[in-house]
């Protein structure tokens, strides 16, 4: 172990030597690499984790710089992908951790896969379908959850262990809609988005180095602008609940390939079309006609001064400029075949 490196964490005596130890020999699992994913991802890295596999599905755009730490205008420029980004940033920080970046979708066909070896997962998403099937998967396979949300400047978290707290689910009902208010309507601003990263990643602390009697059983809530917290204490999971009651788990049921949703706020679609796209031989085809950049990680073409399409090698297609899925995948059979 890199003593002086973690001279200060081991000083701090709940974590001490045999706590640090402990991390070195953790895996942790960061679904989505934006605000909160970034803090998350860099505290924890720093702090000594052996092993952090960070998802996104997404790239670096100029938008994200006020608050995805790890992201530069170079990344933003050359359209990489968040997990590729964030893993070559962090491996210059902490070369003892082994980091892995995958860019792909999150949902009921991955999940489980991204789960394997894992002993605990961070949300770092920004919508609520992601999160109930992040609920779902974790609760299935008893991994604890430190779930975290930010918008505006308000913020939630709550660390979910199944067979002892409720759920996701518990708290929130199924149903549960966030009222449409997103990152990318109403805006946020950047110390809410670290306070929340910062609580999730010292829950998964307490919980990585044995510490778990000190994991904070309540949903908090806060709003670092008329700075108001609120916190509510856990009840006693729901035994009708679909989760972590009858064990259903609905969420993870969802058959989801070929499926095309309409990213809340953002004016795109995302279209999973197939498994994999070839993207150099989708540039030759797509060239002739169109304006096409094309980088190791993704294809994008500009289709009108307002629409434009983004191809994943992974094999989904990004449309941006409209929220209409029957649009969007008008314009996905017309240009890259389904
Ligand atoms: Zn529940």
């Amino acid at each position: 172990m890199d003593r002086e490196r973690y001279s200060r964490q081991m000083l701090f005596a709940p974590i001490g030597e045999e706590g640090q130890e402990k991390l070195k020999n953790s895996a942790v699992l960061i679904v989505g690499c934006g605000a909160l994913g970034t803090v998350a991802a860099n505290q924890l890295v720093r702090a000594g984790v052996g092993h952090v596999r960070i998802v996104d599905r997404d790239f670096v755009e100029t938008s994200n710089l006020q608050r995805q730490m790890l992201f530069t205008e170079e990344d933003a420029a050359h359209m990489m992908p968040k997990a590729i980004a964030a893993k070559s940033r962090l491996e210059e920080m902490n070369s003892g951790v082994e980091i892995e970046g995958i860019v792909t979708d999150v949902n009921a066909g991955s999940i489980e896969n991204l789960l394997e070896n894992m002993d605990l997962v961070v949300d770092g998403t920004d919508n609520f379908s992601t999160r109930f099937l992040l609920n779902d998967a974790c609760y299935k396979h008893g991994l604890p959850y430190m779930y975290g949300g930010a918008v505006s400047s308000r913020g939630m978290s709550a660390s979910f262990i199944p067979g002892e707290t409720p759920c996701l689910r518990c708290l929130l009902g199924s149903g549960y809609d966030s009222s449409g208010d997103t990152c990318d309507t109403i805006g946020v601003i950047s110390p809410i988005v670290d306070i929340i990263a910062s609580i999730e990643t010292a829950e998964a602390l307490k919980w990585l180095t044995g510490r778990k009697d000190k994991m904070r059983r309540s949903l908090l809530q806060m709003d670092v602008w008329s700075f108001q917290t609120q916190e509510i204490t856990f009840k006693s999971p729901r035994p009708d609940c679909l989760t972590c009651g009858t064990k259903e788990y609905p969420d993870l049921q969802q058959a989801r390939a070929d499926e095309a949703v309409s990213m809340c706020g953002r004016d795109s679609v995302q279209i999973h079309s197939r498994t994999s796209f070839d993207l150099n031989q989708l540039a030759e085809q797509l060239q002739a006609v169109l304006n096409v950049e094309v980088t190791p990680f993704l294809l994008r073409v500009e289709i009108s001064s307002d629409e434009r399409l983004v191809v994943f090698s992974d094999g989904r297609v990004l449309v941006q400029g409209t929220d209409d899925i029957s649009r969007a995948k008008t314009l996905v059979a017309r240009y890259i075949g389904s």
